[in-house]
């Protein structure tokens, strides 16, 4: 057995259950062992039957001495059955398992985990999970729990992990290097995996777990240093001239530039004049104005003689971006070339020809850009607009399409600043901080729907005044059918409560072509009512909307939510946020009245994270980050720092790993590249 065997080589794995382990990404046995649990119980107290707690989960052991007895009460089999310790006896109730009162042997002793409840008049143990104590029953454990899908208990899993760990019997190789291990005080990696699934005490699980989130954070941070030294030794950036241009730029936009804008302006003329390729994260809340950034940075490099492209995540972005640019690039001669998916053979040969021969400038498009076969003439600037929505790979596919491009990422997702500059370790950091000026504050109510007749009020109000509205109708439904279904009602039903108004929607099963020309309508003002999923949710920008009403606000993030506020506001028109949802619970709440109380991005993102429970934190996924197993950012920062301090260590020791010790490491960062990368 080996690490990377399938796991169908394991005793008890037949075709359908490796086929429900599949669907928890389990293939290997090293998939299966960093299966982590979820939570734990303890079964490591045992009580005898004479001290049961009432309604308190308690483990006991107990012996059988008579047979069961099956009856029946309605639709529910009961299964009774006494059990026995030498202090007296307890009944045990189980419904629907007729089977157990054979199952259980006349004579042995089990381990009982349940509660001592009241119910139909007698006082029972109910529906008590029960395992068989064998020869060398050396005590009650921690029991792991694991994240699992249907047909796949928890016993099962369980035994599955017990008999992964008994066939590599201590047999994995240390990954970690031994100076690191003393350094930093880290256990062993068969202890870890062992205890981590069945912690023999609370100091070996503590131990196990520090251990392996410090692995796995340490091999985040390497693999995030190395991408970023491959992009170092890729050679030198071009160095730009002419930095009139620069001002020239500047001086094509209809407005003048807030002094955040100038800022990072000059963070990255210092980048794209040094010699060194620019890897620059523009991060800056909804609104804040990246695109003109971006706009004169690439015009800049459009002035020296090179391209330069713009990869946004959807067609409609894209459009968006290619008729803002193509305003300002066209009067003065510069060509912009749009590469979306769903242009026509035609227009893509055509498109394909001016990029590849120089005549296009200025690219923009969708992830076609980064497709085979789009051949650029000399690509100089590289520029990934929501690049959360692209993982780390695509993104520097994009700057692959040219020799020492420079590259400039740019998000409007909120983290918290100690958090991105860990997670953007391959990226210095720019911030635009300040909104551009006369923006105004979004009035955001949190409502129920008692209030729908007074918003719809409100919406033909504001339609009549000229402006436009944003309604937000999340996935509620299941499947993608039903939502599009229930889109489409509500947008009937909104028709109707609103009789003057132009009322439209767009959902995912529209064809790029077809939501572009809704979107264009509305753009044009000749909707004034949008319905929506959350297909609007990035980067769409028409000054014109002031309402933005999201229902069910319940099921969105902060994160989220805050995006799709950020949808208003971009005008001087006052704009408004409105908020329903009957959501009673506490988190809910406490969300909807974080989005009331403050208009901060940043704000936003401390409070999601303290809302949020670990494990639930919005953040690696979205950042098109590979996936955290057992770190949990939110509790374990310390050790994050930690392995940050210990990864810039070993690249100074070692830089390409190529070490005999650390072998294994230099595997497992390609392998956390490569295999688990999420493709958003
Ligand atoms: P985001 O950072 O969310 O991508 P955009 O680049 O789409 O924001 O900018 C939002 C709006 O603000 C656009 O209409 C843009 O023209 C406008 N804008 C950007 N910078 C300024 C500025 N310095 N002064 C006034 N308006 C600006
Ligand atoms: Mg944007």
């Amino acid at each position: 057995m080996e690490w990377n065997s399938p796991v169908a080589m394991l005793k008890g794995v037949g075709e359908q259950r490796e086929k429900r382990l599949q669907k928890l990404g389990i293939f290997t046995v090293e998939d299966l062992l960093t299966h982590y649990p979820r939570e734990y119980k303890d079964r490591s107290q045992i009580i005898k039957i004479s001290e049961l707690i009432p309604e308190e989960e308690c483990t006991f052991l107990g012996q059988i001495k008579e047979e069961g007895e099956n009856s029946r009460r309605g639709r529910l089999t009961f299964t009774r059955l006494k059990v026995y310790d030498e202090t007296g006896a307890v009944g045990i109730l189980w419904y629907n398992q007729p089977y157990l009162k054979n199952a259980l042997k006349i004579g042995e002793w089990y381990l009982f985990t349940g509660k001592l409840q009241k119910k139909y008049g007698r006082k029972e143990v109910i529906s008590p999970e029960c395992e068989r104590i064998g020869e060398n029953f050396a005590g009650g454990r921690i029991i792991p729990v694991y994240p699992s899908v249907a047909g796949l208990s928890q016993k099962i899993l369980r035994g599955l992990m017990e008999e992964a760990l008994q066939q590599m019997g201590h047999g994995l190789q240390e990954s970690l290097p031994l100076w690191l291990r003393k350094n930093c005080c880290l256990a062993e990696r068969n202890f870890a995996i062992e205890n981590i699934h069945f912690p023999k005490t609370e100091q070996g699980f503590y131990d196990a777990r520090r251990r392996l989130v410090f692995e796995e954070l340490f091999l985040l941070q390497l693999a995030l240093f190395s991408l970023k030294q491959t992009l170092e030794e890729r050679g030198e950036g071009a160095i730009l001239k002419k930095k009139k241009a620069l001002q020239a730029g500047e001086d094509l936009l209809p407005f003048s530039l807030t002094n955040a804008q100038k800022k990072v302006l000059k963070e990255i003329e210092k980048d794209m004049t040094s010699g060194k390729i620019m890897n620059r994260l523009i991060q800056g809340d909804v609104g804040s104005g990246k695109t003109a950034v971006a706009l004169i940075a690439a015009y800049w490099t459009i002035q020296n003689g090179y391209q330069a492209a713009i990869m946004a995540p959807t067609e409609v972005l894209a459009s968006q971006h290619y008729e803002t640019f193509r305003e300002i690039f066209a009067p003065i001669g510069i060509e912009v070339v749009l590469l979306t998916g769903s242009l026509t053979a035609k227009a893509q040969r055509e498109a394909l020809e001016k990029v590849a021969s120089g005549e296009g400038k200025m690219i923009i498009g969708t992830h076609a850009v980064i497709r085979k076969g789009v051949e650029f003439h000399n690509l100089g600037l590289a520029v990934t607009d929501e690049q959360h929505r692209f993982g780390v790979r695509q993104r520097s596919l994009l700057a692959e399409k040219g020799e020492n491009v420079h590259t400039l990422v740019m998000t409007a997702t909120p983290i918290p600043r100690t958090l991105a500059l860990i997670l953007y370790g391959d990226l210095d950091i720019s911030i635009i901080d300040e909104l551009p000026p006369e923006r105004q504050e979004i009035d955001t109510l949190a409502v129920d729907s008692r209030y729908h007749q007074r918003i719809y009020a409100f919406l033909q109000k504001q339609v009549k005044g000229g402006r436009q509205v944003y309604v937000i109708c999340p996935m509620i439904e299941e499947s993608e059918k039903l939502e599009v279904q229930s889109v489409l009602l509500y947008t009937e039903e909104l028709q109707k409560e609103l009789p003057d108004c132009r009322v439209a929607c767009v959902h995912g099963k529209l064809k790029g072509k077809e939501k572009q020309d809704v979107m264009e309508r509305f753009a044009a003002g000749e909707i004034d009512v949008l319905v929506s999923t959350t297909v609007i949710e990035v980067g769409i920008n028409v000054p014109n909307a002031t309402v933005m009403l999201i229902e069910n606000a319940e099921r969105f993030g902060l994160a989220q939510l805050h995006q799709l506020r950020g949808r208003v506001g971009r005008g001087s028109e006052k704009s408004y946020c409105i908020l329903v949802s009957d959501s009673k619970t506490k988190v809910a709440k406490a969300r909807l009245k974080t989005m009331t109380e403050s208009g901060d991005g940043f704000v936003i993102s401390e409070k999601d994270l303290k809302l949020r429970g670990p494990g639930e934190f919005f953040g690696i996924r979205q950042h098109g980050l590979p996936e955290l197993k057992i770190a949990d950012l939110t509790r374990d920062m310390a050790i994050l720092k930690e392995a940050q301090t210990a990864a810039e260590a070993l690249m100074k020791k070692d830089k390409w790993l190529t070490a005999k010790e650390h072998e294994l490491l230099k595997e497992q960062i390609d392998g956390f590249l490569e295999g688990k990368r999420l493709e958003m």
